[in-house]
């Protein structure tokens, strides 16, 4: 709003109200989406390059609305978790991901990704129990995903949750590494089983020689560290050669497969192992 010349306030009220109305609707139709049964697991293939096969698959979270068709998830998690939904809706993530991947062999990893803020929801812990008791997974194969955001601040407690859920056998990856605030003192603070290198280095590592030698440090700090490293976003052929090169221990990304729903898992299987 703005003031006027006559001393009266002037609103923009039809633009202001637009964008006011839809995101409301949008919240109700979240708010709906649960009980509607509108969300589903897509799952994409996480590669070891070294033993050249599938070591697991990350969970993504799709909402398929019958009006809005696909919203992706960068569009409804951050609301859901400004409306208090990430909770409940991070427990049905844990509990679907876990229930699906225990029909999977033994080998492959489920790996989840946790907002923050539903990682510093105390009965978080209780959740994650409650998921592998439910679905008797083994716990060494659920690998959770957070990223820098959950360690700011550096509390005691979020590091003795992360120490509590590690010592019940789960792994824990540092995701988009790079590209938050001192992601170096982080690496300090916790002792993760992998560190997941962002996209946006893997996109530039084959044109730019600033992201080539990022993507390098990390690899080489993930050694040093006995930290697994996973490069993301792999699309090209010459992007995966880099990422060998580098020392990079697994890879994913469209090169590799797309996120694909449960019940196309068997086959992405199939066609990556005949190359
Ligand atoms: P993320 O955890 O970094 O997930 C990787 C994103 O990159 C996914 O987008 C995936 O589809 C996309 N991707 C994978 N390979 C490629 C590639 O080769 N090229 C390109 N351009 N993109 C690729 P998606 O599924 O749209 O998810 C976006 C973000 O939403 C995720 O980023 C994650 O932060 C969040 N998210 C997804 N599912 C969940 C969930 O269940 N819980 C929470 N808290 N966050 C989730
Ligand atoms: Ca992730
Ligand atoms: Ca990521
Ligand atoms: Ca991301």
């Amino acid at each position: 709003s703005k003031m006027d010349g006559r001393g009266t306030w002037r609103f923009f009220e039809p633009a202001m109200d637009a964008s006011l109305q839809s995101r409301r609707a949008l919240e109700i139709d979240l708010r709906e989406a649960m009980d509607k049964q509108e969300f589903a697991l897509f799952y994409q293939p996480i590669y070891d390059l070294r033993r050249d096969r599938i070591s697991g698959f990350e969970a993504l979270l799709r909402w398929q609305h019958p009006n809005r068709g696909f919203v992706p998830p960068d569009q409804f998690i951050p609301l859901a978790e400004e409306i208090g939904l990430i909770a409940p809706l991070g427990e049905w993530v844990l509990n679907r991901a876990c229930e699906q991947a225990a029909n999977w062999p033994d080998e492959l990893k489920i790996a989840v990704n946790v907002s923050a803020s539903q990682f510093r929801d105390p009965k978080f812990a209780d959740v994650i129990a409650n998921a592998i008791d439910a679905s008797a997974l083994s716990p060494h194969r659920l690998e959770l995903e957070i990223t820098e955001s959950v360690l700011l601040g550096n509390s005691s407690e979020t590091i003795a949750t992360l120490h509590e859920l590690k010592a019940r056998g789960l792994r824990i990856a540092l995701d988009d590494f790079g590209t938050g605030y001192s992601s170096l003192s982080y690496l300090r603070s916790f002792p993760f089983d992998k560190i997941k290198i962002d996209q946006s280095f893997v996109r530039d590592a084959t044109a730019t020689k600033g992201s080539k030698l990022i993507v390098r440090a990390i690899t080489s700090l993930g050694r040093s560290l006995g930290m697994t490293t996973t490069a993301e976003g792999v699309e090209t052929v010459e992007q995966l050669n880099q990422m060998k090169a580098e020392g990079c221990n697994e890879a994913q990304g469209f090169l590799f497969s797309r996120p694909v729903p449960a019940t196309e898992l068997a086959s992405t299987i199939l066609s990556l192992r005949n190359g």
